[in-house]
C-alpha cells in the first residue's frame, strides 16, 4: 500500500536522516524540497540561483513558487504508485492549506509526524556539523522561520487530527523505532 506522509522537524531535529531511513523501509519516494532547491542551485539555472539567495539567508521561498515545485513532483509516476514522504514541505500555513487541497482535504494523506527536538538541543547539534549554508545568521533565521511560520502549518494538521508528535531526542535507531510505531498506529 502506498504511504503518504508529511514529516516535520526544526533544523537539526534529524529529519533528513529519519526520512532516508523511512524511505528505505517503506519503499516510498523521499521528497525533500531543500534537496531539490540545492540541486537546482548547483545546476546554476536562473531558478536555482534565485533559490540559493533565499537559502543562503535562511529565508523561505515564496509559497507560489514552492507550490509549483511540489505540484509537479507529486504528479510523477513514482509518487502516484508508491506515495510520498514530504520533507521540508509544507513550511507555512498557506503551503499546508494548498497541500491539503491538492490531496482532497486530507483524504490523500495518511499522517503528518513531527520529530520534536527542543531548540537548545538542536543548536548544539548544528554547531557540530558544517553545511555551507549553515552560517550562524542563517541558522537563527531558519529556527525563527520555523517558529513563526512552520508551527502554523503544523497546527493545521493537528486541527484535522492528522498530526502525531514523536520524541526526537535519542539515537537515530531509537527515533526511527518511535516513528515506525507512530506510522503503523496512524495507518491502521
Ligand atoms: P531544508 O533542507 O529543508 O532545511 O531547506 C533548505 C532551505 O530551502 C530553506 O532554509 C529554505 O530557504 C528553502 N526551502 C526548502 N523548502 C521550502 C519550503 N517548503 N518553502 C520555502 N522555502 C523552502
Amino acid at each position: 500500500m502506498p504511504l503518504r506522509l508529511v514529516v516535520f522537524g526544526r533544523q537539526g531535529a534529524g529529519k533528513g536522516t529519519q526520512c532516508a531511513l523511512l524511505s528505505g523501509h517503506y519503499a516510498v519516494p523521499h521528497i525533500s524540497t531543500g534537496d531539490m532547491l540545492r540541486e537546482a542551485a548547483v545546476a546554476s539555472t536562473s531558478f536555482g540561483l534565485k533559490a540559493k539567495s533565499y537559502m543562503d539567508r535562511g529565508e523561505l521561498l515564496p509559497d507560489d513558487i514552492m507550490l509549483g515545485v511540489i505540484e509537479e513532483r507529486l504528479a510523477a509516476a513514482d509518487v502516484v504508485e508508491h506515495g510520498f514522504l514530504l520533507d521540508g514541505f509544507p513550511r507555512t500555513k498557506g503551503q499546508a492549506e494548498a497541500l491539503l487541497n491538492l490531496l482532497g482535504g486530507g483524504a490523500g494523506l495518511d499522517l503528518a509526524v513531527n520529530i520534536e527536538v527542543p531548540e537548545d538541543i538542536v543548536l548544539g547539534r548544528i554547531a557540530g556539523r558544517a553545511r555551507d549554508d549553515d552560517t550562524a545568521h542563517a541558522v537563527t533565521a531558519r529556527l525563527e522561520a520555523y517558529a513563526l511560520y512552520t508551527m502554523a502549518a503544523l497546527a493545521i494538521f493537528d486541527s484535522k487530527g492528522l498530526l502525531v508528535t514523536v520524541d526526537g531526542v535519542g539515537t537515530p535507531d531509537e527515533v526511527f523505532a518511535r516513528l515506525r510505531e507512530a506510522i503503523e498506529a496512524g495507518r491502521a
